[in-house]
C-alpha cells in the first residue's frame, strides 16, 4: 500500500485553549492524484451533471475494531444510527446507502487497548470488493486522526474513522466529511490544485474545482471560527488578503462539510459538491451502484438472518400481482408466486456460516480466524 492514495487526513493537536488549536492535513495530494483530479475535474472535463435519474443504493461493509472480551468500538445500534444520519444526508442526490447485515468484527486487544498505530494498515484489511468498506477504531494514530478515506482515483479505496473526534463523540459531521472525500470532494481550502481568487475567477479549475465554496484560506477548526456561533472570529481571522490581485478579503464558508471548522458547525453541501458526488459515484464507480452485496440472503424476508418458515409465511401473504413496492417478488417480474416459493426454498436455513468472528475459532494456533461477512475465514498469514 503506498501512503500516495491518501486523502483526507484530518489530523489537529489540541492545545490547552480552546482558540490555540493547531491543526494540519497529514496526507496532501501527491502529484499523481493531482494529475488524477486534473484529468477528472479539471476545465477540459465534460459537464459534471447527473447521469440518471435513478436511486443508486451502494453498499456500505462495517469493519470494527473489537476485543477478545467482546467490547467494540461500535455496537450496531450506533451503526445503524450512522447509517440513518448518511441516508438522509445524501438523500438529496437519490444515494442510498445500506449495510452488509453482518459486521466484520476485526480483534486486537493491542490495537483496541492502545490505539490503531497506522490507520492505513487497518483500512486495506479484508475489504469487501464493490462495496464502501468503513472501518472504526477507538483510536487512531495516537489519538491524532479523526478520519481518513481515499477518492475514486485512490489506491486505498477504505474510510477509517475514530469513534471520538478529540473527546467529542458525535462524529457525524466528520463521517459526512470523509464520505464527502470518497465521493471526491476536496476540502474548500485545497491548494495542490492552484490557489482560488477570492473573486472566484479561477473557481472551476482552483481549489476545490466548486464555484459555489468561497476560497477558503483553512480557518483551522477552532482557530478562527467560534464554535459557538459558527461565524469567523473578528480580527485577523477576518481579514485575511486574497491570493490574487485585487482580490478581497477572504469569506470562507463556516458551515462546509469539507471545511475544517468546529465539528458543530460542519452542516452544508453545496449544490455543486452534491452534484459532484454523484457524478463521480455514476461516472467512476459504476461497479459499486446497485450490487445487492447488502442482500445476501434473498428469502430472508423478516431479517433474521434465517429463511424458513417464517419467511415462507410472509411470502405467500404477499401471493398476487404487486401494486407499488412488492419486497416479496424476489425475483423481480411484478407477480407474488410459485418462483418466489421456490427461492425461499432454495436459501433454506441460515444465511451465513457465521455472524460472530469466535465461532470461527478452528483451535490451530497458526491461523487467524475470523468472520468474513458471514464466511468463516481461517488465514495463514500473519497480519
Ligand atoms: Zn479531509
Amino acid at each position: 500500500m503506498s501512503r500516495c492514495s491518501i486523502v483526507g487526513l484530518l489530523m489537529l493537536t489540541l492545545f490547552s485553549s480552546r482558540t490555540m488549536a493547531q491543526e494540519s492535513c497529514g496526507a496532501h495530494m501527491t502529484p499523481a492524484d493531482i494529475q488524477r483530479a486534473w484529468e477528472r475535474y479539471g476545465p477540459d472535463r465534460g459537464p459534471i451533471t447527473p447521469i440518471s435519474q435513478d436511486i443508486l443504493v451502494v453498499t456500505i461493509a462495517w469493519h470494527v475494531l473489537g476485543r477478545t472480551t467482546g467490547e467494540v468500538a461500535m455496537t450496531e445500534d450506533e451503526l445503524q444510527a450512522i447509517l440513518d444520519m448518511l441516508n438522509n444526508r445524501w438523500d438529496p442526490i437519490d444515494i442510498e446507502f445500506k449495510a452488509h447485515p453482518v459486521v466484520d468484527r476485526i480483534i486486537d486487544d493491542e490495537w483496541y487497548d492502545q490505539g490503531v498505530p497506522d490507520a492505513n494498515v487497518f483500512r486495506a484489511m479484508r475489504p469487501m470488493p464493490n462495496a464502501l468498506n468503513i472501518y472504526w477504531a477507538p483510536t487512531l494514530h495516537n489519538g491524532l486522526l479523526c478520519g481518513i478515506a481515499g477518492y475514486s482515483f485512490s489506491d486505498l479505496d477504505s474510510v477509517a474513522m475514530q469513534t471520538t473526534c478529540f473527546g467529542d463523540s458525535d462524529v457525524s459531521g466528520i463521517m459526512s466529511h470523509e464520505i464527502g472525500h470518497w465521493f471526491d470532494l476536496f476540502h474548500t481550502f485545497e491548494h495542490a490544485l492552484g490557489l482560488e481568487c477570492v473573486a472566484r475567477t479561477n473557481c472551476s479549475h482552483a481549489g476545490d474545482f466548486c464555484c459555489d465554496t468561497p476560497a477558503d484560506f483553512n480557518t483551522g477548526f477552532e482557530a478562527c471560527v467560534n464554535p459557538d456561533t459558527c461565524r469567523l472570529r473578528h480580527g485577523e481571522c477576518s481579514e485575511q488578503p486574497g491570493p490574487c490581485d485585487d482580490d478581497p478579503f477572504y469569506e470562507p464558508s463556516t458551515i462546509n462539510f469539507m471545511s475544517y471548522i468546529p465539528t458543530g458547525c460542519l452542516k452544508e453541501f453545496t449544490s455543486d459538491q452534491y452534484d459532484r458526488m454523484r457524478y463521480s459515484l455514476e461516472t467512476f464507480r459504476p461497479g459499486y451502484v446497485n450490487t445487492g452485496l447488502h442482500a445476501p440472503c434473498p428469502g430472508d424476508q423478516n431479517g433474521d438472518l434465517l429463511t424458513d418458515i417464517d419467511d415462507l409465511l410472509v411470502i405467500i401473504n404477499g401471493y398476487g400481482n404487486c401494486t407499488g413496492p412488492c419486497p416479496s417478488d424476489l425475483d423481480g417480474n411484478g407477480i407474488v408466486n410459485v418462483l418466489d416459493l421456490l427461492i425461499v426454498f432454495d436459501n433454506w436455513g441460515s444465511c451465513f456460516d457465521c455472524t460472530d468472528p469466535f465461532a470461527c475459532d478452528d483451535g490451530d494456533p497458526n491461523t487467524i480466524d475470523y468472520c468474513w461477512f458471514g464466511t468463516c475465514v481461517h488465514d495463514l498469514e500473519s497480519r
